[in-house]
């Protein structure tokens, strides 16, 4: 009797493939010799310094000690082109004076590639692209703080149960994401400086993302209720973006005008939607033609979803549905002709739904809470305007995040636009991150990566 043919192995990824597409698709090597930081002759170079985080993101590991722990390996020194071990003391002193401009531009052209090779096509709402900004907090300390920290003060309960009041140092940042297309990039991050509100800084990002990308770059922008301000919505006019954002009670006269507007009417739609366990009951009000403000007039439309949201929970070994009311007001710049109040909710919604997209990997695997680049006091030097040596502004968050990006773009771009293997087999990307991760051990000690 004949035996049965042996199962053929699961193909996997290796680096060799990873590297060989951004290569050719994204042009990745180019970009390296533009990249340099504060340092003086330094023997690790800058492009060496960009590659090991780089890859240390790629590959999803899971703290920089384990960086510094890899960088000892001859295999890693030779992929990122460093002629010896390195550790964290190299990657604070380089990052902390790192040149933005160069990691700016090349998230740029990643993104400018991902659009013009029709990444951004699938997922597209009524034939229009979306992102989304938010706000995050990336890091926070009470002992240490920088040039560019924000503060505030945060009571807690010392031992004995009395408050305490401590003075916490912090940094956020708003970052704008594609969100309709499976790939979804951030296309720019801006950094909020102590003194000034968070809007500030998101208006700072909407006006250079056109200089960067061109305004036609996406089409709807979904905004948190911070956001909803007269220059908002003026220059997204200007921009041809159209807006759809939620209101909280805060936004006043616009949501008193149309909270009293509802309240006489029954609603526009009532249906049911069912996601995995949990069922939404949603009663649905839609209405044109409200002034923003007093000062602002512009006519907008709102939308308010009323939900009643029934989960099933297990209690005492008993599955019980558990039923919760919600009330959600969308402001939106959308034509009623093309968009239903539904769509509307839909991408009201979408706006909580970015999971995934590299901010939690950032904040809770890469110890940046734990002050890794926080306050580094020993800097580069530079020769300031009136002649004194003066240590480097500290850019090392703002690089690092930077770099996060990239390899957050250029991971998901070889996951989902090029892997079969991802598809055929249903890999999470953790997986092929570890394959990637796996295979530049088991390649040959000489390798380099492809130019
Ligand atoms: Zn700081």
């Amino acid at each position: 009797m004949k035996a049965p043919p042996a199962e053929l192995p699961q193909p996997t990824h290796t680096l060799a493939s990873f590297c060989g597409y951004i290569n050719k698709v994204f042009h990745f090597r180019d970009f390296l010799p533009n990249l340099s930081d504060a340092r003086h002759a330094p023997d690790i170079s800058a492009q060496s310094v960009f590659l090991a985080l780089f890859h240390g993101f790629v590959f999803r590991l899971y703290s920089v000690p384990q960086l510094e722990a890899d960088l000892t390996e001859p295999h890693l020194q030779r992929w990122i082109e460093a002629k010896r071990a390195f550790g964290d003391d190299v990657l604070r002193y380089s990052l902390c004076g790192f040149a933005l401009e160069p990691l700016t531009e090349m998230l740029v052209d990643i993104n400018r590639r991902l659009r013009r090779n029709k990444a951004f096509e699938p997922g597209r709402v009524q034939g229009r692209m979306v992102a989304a900004l938010d706000g995050i907090e990336v890091l926070s300390s009470y002992s240490r703080c920088c040039e560019f920290c924000l503060q505030r003060r945060v009571v807690s309960l010392d031992a004995s149960g009395n408050p305490v009041e401590q003075i916490q140092y912090y940094h956020r940042a708003v970052g704008c994401q594609i969100i309709s297309s499976p790939v979804k990039p951030f296309l720019a991050i801006e950094w909020v400086q102590p003194g000034e509100g968070e809007d500030t800084a998101a208006l700072r990002l909407l006006h250079a993302l056109p200089e960067r990308y061109g305004s036609a770059f996406f089409d709807i922008l979904l905004l948190d209720s911070l956001y909803a301000q007269a220059p908002v919505l003026k220059l997204a006019e200007q921009l041809g973006w159209d807006l759809v954002i939620s209101l909280k009670q805060e936004a006043r006269q616009l949501y008193q005008s149309a909270m009293g507007l509802f309240q006489s009417r029954c609603p526009e739609h009532c249906f049911q939607e069912q996601q995995g366990g949990t069922t939404y009951e949603v009663r649905l009000w839609d209405t044109e033609g409200l002034p923003f403000t007093e000062d602002h007039p512009q006519p907008v439309r709102v939308v308010r979803s009323q939900e009643t949201v029934t989960e099933n929970h297990y209690r005492r070994g008993k599955l019980q549905p558990q039923t919760s009311e919600h009330e959600w007001l969308w402001l939106t710049t959308l034509d009623p002709r093309v968009f239903s109040g539904p769509q509307i909710r839909r991408l009201g919604h979408d706006r909580w739904k970015q999971e995934n997209n590299g901010w939690n990997d950032l904040t809770q695997n890469w110890a940046l809470k734990h002050d890794f680049l926080h306050a580094c006091k020993h800097r580069p030097k530079v020769e300031s305007s009136s002649g004194e040596r003066q240590p480097v502004a500290n850019h090392g968050l703002a690089a690092v995040t930077l770099i996060r990006c990239v390899a957050f773009a250029l991971s998901s771009a070889f996951v989902l636009l090029h892997s079969k293997i991802f598809r055929r087999y249903s890999l999470s990307r953790r997986e092929v991150a570890r394959q990637l991760y796996r295979s530049l051990w088991k390649d040959p000690p000489d390798i380099r990566a492809p130019a």
